[in-house]
């Protein structure tokens, strides 16, 4: 590691293979994934039918270049707004770059529209990446400090406070889109209220904004739809995605339809590895394998019983002030910094992780079996106790 650039705290474990929802380290001990790669490995590690898929790929084409056609982004891109309702699609290699795509749409919509200095509304404790335009609509200030200048035409508000919003554009004319995850993952598993969603919906229709949803964390089935914004019946203009798409190969997109589609032209945006057949082909494997097994409804019931696992076991401590989520999307928010739990779970085979210093967020993989859920719970809520029962230090 002494040539790794320092940007990671790194657990002192490394893995060399998995199968399903399993780890082995290079001691040969098992881990349950409880995080799948940060909501990305929605098929657990080594899904045999999506390796076959990749090794046939592979020995055919991998890269070719955006300057010609491309079969399996068109058929990913149809797929994918067979699934959303969108109607096209440009596809990136990252959440964040996913994210840079819709922001530079808001920019040359505005300038389309007469605003050439489009600002975005975006929220407290949002996270939509760390390339320089993606922090500076990030909400963590930790994540933000030392980058400075940042690229301007953001407005921060309060997440799930419709008010906010409407001051926000009351204060600055130049208002042109909203933008929001409806299901915070780094913001600490807060579930964004249907009826303000809603709201903001008929908000950015009575103004002529775009409402963009970042579904790079909640998209891909992990909340039990497709995509989160899926549970509050509205329809966004513009939507990313990235983490499961690719089940590890890296991908990632913006779509856009109505008012938002149609904005980019050829020349306007562009990418050398973006929607490549590689990770084009990982996406229509993923998504396939995702519907041929019932994936979707097994992330809904293996997260309600992984929520209700935790509010038995764990009822009557003090400490732990709420357990939340949406299907395999999970926090469970305590009242005190507890990334020490990592390492302990760590310890008892369990991967998992802290967000916001004290919500434990699990995001295990979507096939994740009903043992294996009863197992997340067995393994973290006797660590739970104990770390809330401890004195303080
Ligand atoms: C992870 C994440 C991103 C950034 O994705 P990268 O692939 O790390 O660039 C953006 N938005 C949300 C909601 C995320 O969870």
């Amino acid at each position: 590691m002494a040539h790794l650039m320092n940007t990671y705290a790194r657990l002192p474990v490394a893995f060399t293979h998995g199968r399903g929802a399993w780890l082995i380290d290079e001691a040969g001990n098992e881990y349950l994934d409880a995080l799948a790669g940060i909501a990305v490995n929605g098929l657990g590690h080594a899904h045999p039918r999506l390796t076959a898929a990749l090794a046939e790929q592979v020995g055919r084409l991998i890269h070719t270049s955006n300057i010609y056609q491309v079969r399996e982004q068109e058929r990913l891109a149809d797929r994918l707004c067979e699934l959303s309702g969108m109607t096209e699609v440009f596809f990136g290699n990252s959440g964040s770059e996913a994210n840079e795509g819709a922001l530079k749409l808001v920019r040359l919509y505005g300038h389309q529209h007469g605003n050439p200095e489009a600002q975005t509304v975006v929220m407290e404790r949002a996270w939509h990446g760390r390339t320089l335009a993606t922090l500076a609509a990030t909400g963590s200030e930790k994540a933000r400090k030392g980058f400075d200048p940042l690229p301007s035409g953001f407005i921060r508000v309060p997440y799930n406070d419709l008010q906010a919003v409407e001051a926000a554009a009351a204060h600055d004319g130049r208002v042109q889109a909203v933008w929001l995850e409806v299901l915070q993952g780094e913001g600490g598993i807060q579930v964004a209220d249907r009826d303000y969603v809603r709201a903001l919906r008929r908000l950015c229709d009575e103004r002529g904004w775009l409402l963009m949803i970042d579904e790079v964390q909640s998209g891909i089935a992990r909340t039990g739809r497709w995509f989160g914004y899926q549970w509050t019946d509205i329809e966004p203009d513009v939507i990313t995605l990235a983490k499961g798409l690719g089940s590890g190969v890296p991908i990632g997109c913006v779509l856009a339809r109505g008012r938002a589609a149609g904005v980019f032209g050829p020349g306007s945006h562009g990418t050398t590895f973006g929607g490549g057949p590689l990770a084009c082909r990982a996406g229509l494997e993923t998504l396939r394998i995702i519907e041929e097994e019932g994936l979707m409804a097994n992330a809904a019931a293996r997260g309600a019983q992984i929520r209700a696992g935790f509010s038995a076991a764990l009822a009557g401590v003090a400490g732990v002030k709420a357990i939340r989520g949406q299907g395999l999307m999970i926090g469970i928010e305590l009242d005190r910094p507890c990334g020490e739990l990592v390492r302990q779970a760590l310890a008892a085979r369990l991967l998992i992780n802290v967000t916001q210093d004290s919500v434990i967020r699990l995001l295990p993989p979507l096939v994740l079996g009903e043992r294996e859920a009863d197992a997340i719970v067995a393994r973290l809520a006797p660590l739970v106790r104990a770390f809330c029962n401890a004195p303080a230090a």
